[in-house]
C-alpha cells in the first residue's frame, strides 16, 4: 500500500491550485488529482478580465496553466485521476481511484461545478453535434451558421459574444425577461448587432437525433403557453453549473443544491476535511473567491496537520 500523504487535494480549478501551492510551499507534498475536467471552468473559458493583476486581462487556459505550474515548482504532484469513492469515516481518510486505494491525513475537496444540462428529451443525443455547454470548445464547428445561446447569466453573455466571432446571428434564449448578468456583460451584448434576445421564452425540445445533428428548437412562450419551432444549428447552454458532490451524499453535509455546507469558510463537519471553490460557493462563484477558499483550506489543512503532530 502507498505511504499516507500529507494533503490531497481533489480538482485542478483555481481553487485546487491555489490550495496546492500554498501546501507545497509548506513542504506537504500535495498530491493534486486532477478530475474529469482537469483546469476546471477557467479551462474553458477565454479573456478573464476580472482576476486582479492583469490589467489588460489574460486568458482562461493560460491563467490556469500558470496556477499548475506555479505550484508545480514548489513540488505540487498531479495525476490525471478521477476520484470515484472516499471514505471519509477512516483515519487516515480513504481515496479510491480507480482500484487503487489512496490513504491521506487531509483532504481538500476543490472538485468545482460541472455544466448544467436542461434535461430535454433529445438533449443528451445531440451533446457534440449540435448541442454544447462549451462555446470555446465546440463554436468553431459553427462558423457561419445561426445559434442559439440559452441562459440570462454573465456565461450566457459570454458565449454569445464568443460566439459571435464564427456564427451569422446568436440568438440568447432566456425563460425571464430580467438577467441575472452583469450589466457590462449585458450591455455588451445588446450592444452587438449579430445577437438577438427571446425572453420569457423556454426549450421544450431540440431536433433532430435521427439526423445526429441540430436542426431546430420547440420553444414556448411562458406568457401564453404557444409553441413554435426556431430552425438553428446549434444550441449552446449557459445555464450555470451543478456542483460536484455527489459522491459525499451521506458523508457531508449538502445544502438542497447540492453544495457542500461549509462552516469558518472552509470547514466540513469531518476533521481533515476542508472544502473551498466551487463545489461550496453558492454564493460568488468567481475565479478569485475560488482561489481565495483555496488557499484558506490549505492554511486550515497545514494548520490540522501541526495540531495532529502535536498529539502524536
Ligand atoms: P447564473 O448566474 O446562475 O445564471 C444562470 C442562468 O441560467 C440564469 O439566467 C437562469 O435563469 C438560467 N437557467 C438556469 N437553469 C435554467 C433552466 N433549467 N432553464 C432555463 N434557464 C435556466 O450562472 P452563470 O451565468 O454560469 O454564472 C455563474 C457565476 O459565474 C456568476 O457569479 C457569474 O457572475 C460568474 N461568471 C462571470 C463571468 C465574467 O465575469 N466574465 C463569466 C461567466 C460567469 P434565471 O435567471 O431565470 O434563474
Amino acid at each position: 500500500m502507498d505511504t499516507i500523504r500529507n494533503v490531497v487535494i481533489m480538482g485542478s480549478g483555481c481553487a485546487g491550485h491555489t490550495a496546492a501551492l500554498y501546501t507545497a510551499r509548506a513542504n506537504l507534498s500535495p498530491l493534486v488529482l486532477e478530475g474529469h475536467e482537469p483546469g476546471g471552468q477557467l479551462s474553458l473559458t477565454t479573456l478573464v478580465e476580472n482576476f486582479p493583476g492583469f490589467p489588460e486581462g489574460i486568458q482562461g487556459p493560460e491563467l490556469i496553466a500558470n496556477m499548475r505550474s506555479q505550484a508545480e515548482r514548489f513540488g505540487a504532484e498531479y495525476r490525471l485521476a478521477h476520484v470515484s469513492a472516499a471514505d471519509l469515516s477512516t483515519t487516515p481518510l480513504s481515496i479510491q481511484v480507480g482500484n487503487q486505494t489512496i490513504r491521506t491525513r487531509t483532504l481538500i475537496i476543490a472538485s468545482g461545478a460541472s455544466a448544467r444540462w436542461l434535461g430535454l428529451p433529445n438533449e443528451q443525443a445531440l451533446i457534440g453535434h449540435g448541442v454544447s455547454s462549451c462555446a470555446t470548445c465546440d463554436g468553431f464547428f459553427f462558423s457561419g451558421k445561426e445559434i442559439v445561446v440559452v441562459g440570462g447569466g454573465d456565461s450566457a453573455m459570454e458565449e454569445a459574444l464568443f460566439l459571435t466571432r464564427f456564427a451569422t446571428k446568436v440568438t440568447v434564449v432566456h425563460r425571464r425577461d430580467e438577467f441575472r448578468a452583469s450589466k457590462i456583460m449585458l450591455d455588451r451584448a445588446r450592444k452587438h448587432d449579430k445577437i438577438h434576445f427571446l425572453t420569457n421564452t423556454v426549450v421544450e425540445d431540440v431536433y433532430d437525433p435521427s439526423r445526429k445533428e441540430v436542426t431546430g428548437l420547440k420553444l414556448r412562450d411562458v406568457r401564453d403557453g404557444k409553441t413554435r419551432d426556431f430552425p438553428t444549428s446549434a444550441m449552446f447552454l449557459g445555464i450555470g453549473h451543478v456542483p460536484n458532490a455527489g459522491m459525499f451524499a451521506g458523508q457531508l453535509d449538502r445544502d438542497p443544491d447540492g453544495y457542500l455546507v461549509t462552516t469558518g469558510y472552509v470547514f466540513t463537519k469531518v476533521g481533515g476535511v476542508f472544502a473551498c471553490g466551487d463545489v461550496q460557493d453558492r454564493r460568488y462563484r468567481q475565479a478569485i473567491t475560488a482561489a481565495g477558499s483555496g488557499c484558506m483550506a490549505a492554511l486550515e489543512a497545514e494548520k490540522f496537520l501541526e495540531d495532529f503532530e502535536d498529539k502524536d
